[in-house]
């Protein structure tokens, strides 16, 4: 194993397999820090946790745990991912996981580079844009956890970082590896502790690549993953695998459960409602009054599902969201509504539904845990980000599983029907 990935999120870490795949690594992600060892034909492993938004001490225990066992297995860079509109709040977690993994690893410099942008997140001045606004313009300042109110990633994390955080700016990386490299030794002797670098496009991301080949720790969305891989095969570590990306045909029923309220899975709801497609939205108030909406909506599911694919949501516009959460409580909300989905995804799959998609990065979480998966191996891409997966090492009590687990704010409007097409 060469890289060792944590994994704030389960919908990031199958994002970042996604690109260290394309690149050429035969990569795993397992859910959780693993209890067994993987298979010997793995390049990089993204251990997946639901990190992001629990207190900043377990995020930072959690993420230690997976850092140990990375480490007792070999690998020789490790790489914390979170997502690419860098979602957490003042308390944290990205500044203080990444202080944790740094001095666990005696590493007294990292970057933070969030930038993605063939899924449209792009950084200029240390500011983050989604698609053509600031971070702060865009939906993301309205999502129900993490509501992002400030595009300056250096003010950001600064305010989650006891050590100084500045800039690798777009003029630095736009001369070169060697000018970052520079860029970086400049930095350290300020006393900077992490850097946020700014990123347009991919030839950014190529550029930037190599100038990381001797960090101990990458920070980042999944973007910087693109230009890593090279380091290992120039190093003569990896021969690239041409068919990293190859699973078994996917067999079963169709389901979607949707729990993300962003502006792009809201789009795509409505997508699929508008072209025919089953659907049912789940009633958070019904839920927290002890109504059994679950057992409700799986009634109603598994006749349909010999039809096509059934979608469950409770994927809502804003008002609806803080309506709810002024009942409810944001927190309280939250939990109610992933538990329910991820009960209402055991239910599909004990009736017969073997490619599933889930929207949304808490919500993939719990239904990953409700299905008792330990394991995914990464399969081919259905928008930038999000690439089916398979489950390995499956049980008797879960068969294989194909699934895709969706980031909230990627994939196209008709994402929906886009990802089962490509697995007839
Ligand atoms: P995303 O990837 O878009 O961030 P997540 O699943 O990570 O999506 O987060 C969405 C959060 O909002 C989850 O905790 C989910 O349970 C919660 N949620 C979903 N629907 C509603 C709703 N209608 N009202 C309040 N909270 C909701």
């Amino acid at each position: 194993m060469l890289l060792g990935c944590i994994a704030d999120d389960f919908t990031g870490a199958t994002d970042l397999a996604n690109n260290l795949t394309r690149g050429g690594m035969r990569t795993v992600q397992t859910v959780g820090v693993p209890s067994a060892p993987l298979a010997d034909d793995v390049d990089a492993v993204v251990v997946a946790l639901k990190s992001r938004t629990t207190s900043a001490a377990h995020a930072v225990a959690q993420s230690l745990a997976a850092l140990r066992w990375l480490q007792q297995h070999g690998c020789q860079q490790f790489y914390f991912k979170y997502c690419s509109t860098f979602d957490s709040t003042p308390a944290g977690n990205i500044g203080p996981v990444t202080e944790a993994l740094m001095a666990a690893l005696n590493c007294d410099f990292t970057i933070a580079c969030p930038a993605f942008p063939e899924a449209g997140r792009t950084i200029f001045k240390g500011y983050l844009f989604v698609g053509e606004v600031p971070l702060d313009e865009s939906g993301m300042r309205n999502h129900p956890l993490t509501p992002m109110t400030d595009a300056n990633l250096v003010r950001v994390l600064q305010a989650q970082m006891q050590g100084k955080v500045g800039l690798i700016d777009y003029v630095t990386v736009t001369r070169g590896t060697e000018a970052i490299r520079a860029r970086i030794a400049a930095l350290k002797a300020e006393g900077v502790k992490a850097a946020i670098v700014d990123v347009l496009n991919n030839d950014d991301l190529m550029r930037l690549g190599p100038a990381l080949s001797d960090m101990p720790l990458v920070t980042a969305g999944s973007g910087v993953a693109i230009g890593l891989p090279h380091n290992f095969v120039a190093s003569g570590a990896l021969h690239p695998s041409n068919n990293a990306t190859a699973l078994t045909p996917a067999s079963g029923f169709r389901a979607i459960v949707s729990g993300s309220c962003s502006v792009a899975t809201n789009a795509q709801v409505a997508h699929f409602i508008q072209h025919g497609g089953a659907a049912r939205a789940i009633d958070a108030i019904k839920l927290a009054a002890g109504e059994p909406e679950v057992q409700r909506v799986l009634a109603w599911a598994k006749p349909l599902l010999t039809k096509g694919a059934v979608l469950i949501y409770s994927t809502a516009a804003p008002a609806d969201v803080q309506a709810i959460q002024a009942k409810l409580g944001v927190d309280n909300a939250g939990q109610l509504i992933e538990q329910a989905l991820a009960d209402i995804a055991r239910g599909l799959v004990d009736a017969g539904v073997g490619q599933l998609v889930a929207a949304g990065g808490e919500t993939s979480g719990a239904v990953v845990q409700a299905l008792g998966i330990n394991a995914l191996r990464i399969g081919a891409q259905i928008d930038p980000g999000v690439p089916w997966t398979q489950s390995v090492g499956a049980s008797n009590a879960t068969p294989r599983i194909t699934l895709a687990l969706k980031s909230g704010n990627f994939g196209t409007e008709d994402f929906f029907t886009k990802a089962f097409r490509i697995l007839s």
